[in-house]
């Protein structure tokens, strides 16, 4: 799905590019951080467009995969929580095989979908749980995922980042999925300044033009696992280190 994205036309307007020179996704020689520098809106304009290239290099998050198939979303987006991407897309196939709409899932047994999923990260509960999110699908929405975030919030194991997840990619519809990547990487830009995923949401409705609403967690999360890491990130090869502020960073790679 990010390769759709990607195809999409660029933007030109309104861009400035203090990084020239840096932010063309080649390794730097030398490692120049943009101490001070404060990122308007302009910029990030160039930042996606920077890092829209940058990304076409690495593998996209296994959720992104089932763009416009809700349920396979939703359910892939459960069997990802605290479960790493690989171990997720695994996973998500075996499942799927077996059952790809929630009617057939439902009449899955418990023990059966432990069987596929297993070993995601609390794999009893989430089999537990998908159970009950395909009974209340087809008792309540007719054997569909329904496209409002409150209705998805009030299924069993699924949260904010998840609910944003279906209703942006299975609907397509606008939103911000914030996870700890988007999160971490925007306050790190300084774009943001949030202590909480539901507060950089708010800040992101508020700043990010809506055209990126969709497309940023795929992209943060892909940009996030593979170069802006959660413990020392590689800012030495970071293609759009001239834009960040690098705030809260103690250690670099
Ligand atoms: S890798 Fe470093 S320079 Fe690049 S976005 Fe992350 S913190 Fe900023």
């Amino acid at each position: 799905m990010i390769a759709d994205w990607l195809a999409r036309p660029s933007m030109s307007s309104d861009e400035s590019d203090p990084g020239q020179g840096y932010a063309g996704g080649n390794m730097m020689s030398g490692f120049i951080f943009n101490q001070g520098c404060r990122m308007n809106e302009a910029q990030i304009h160039k930042i996606v467009r920077t890092l829209k290239k940058a990304v076409s290099q690495w593998r996209a998050p296994v959720v992104g995969h089932y763009q416009q198939s809700p349920f396979k979303v939703l359910i892939s987006c459960v069997l990802s929580l605290r479960t790493q991407d690989k171990t997720t897309e695994a996973a998500s196939q075996r499942l799927f095989e077996l059952a790809d709409s929630p009617e057939r899932m439902a009449k899955l047994a418990t023990a059966a979908i432990e069987e596929k999923i297993y070993p995601v990260g609390f794999y009893k509960t989430k089999a537990k749980n998908i159970k009950k999110i395909c009974a209340i699908l087809n008792k309540e929405f007719g054997g569909r995922v329904p496209d409002e975030i409150d209705a998805l919030l009030a299924l069993p194991g699924v949260g904010r980042k998840t609910a944003n997840l279906v209703v942006t990619l299975g609907f397509n519809k606008p939103g911000i999925c914030v996870d700890t990547h988007v999160h971490r990487i925007t306050n790190r830009w300084g774009y943001v300044k949030t202590k909480t995923p539901e507060k950089t949401e708010q800040a992101l409705r508020e700043k990010l033009p809506r055209r990126y609403w969709i497309a940023i967690n795929d992209l943060l999360v892909t940009f996030g696992q593979n170069c802006c890491k959660p413990i020392s990130p590689f800012c030495s090869r970071c293609p759009i280190v001239a834009y960040c502020e690098r705030r809260g960073v103690d250690r670099s790679r």
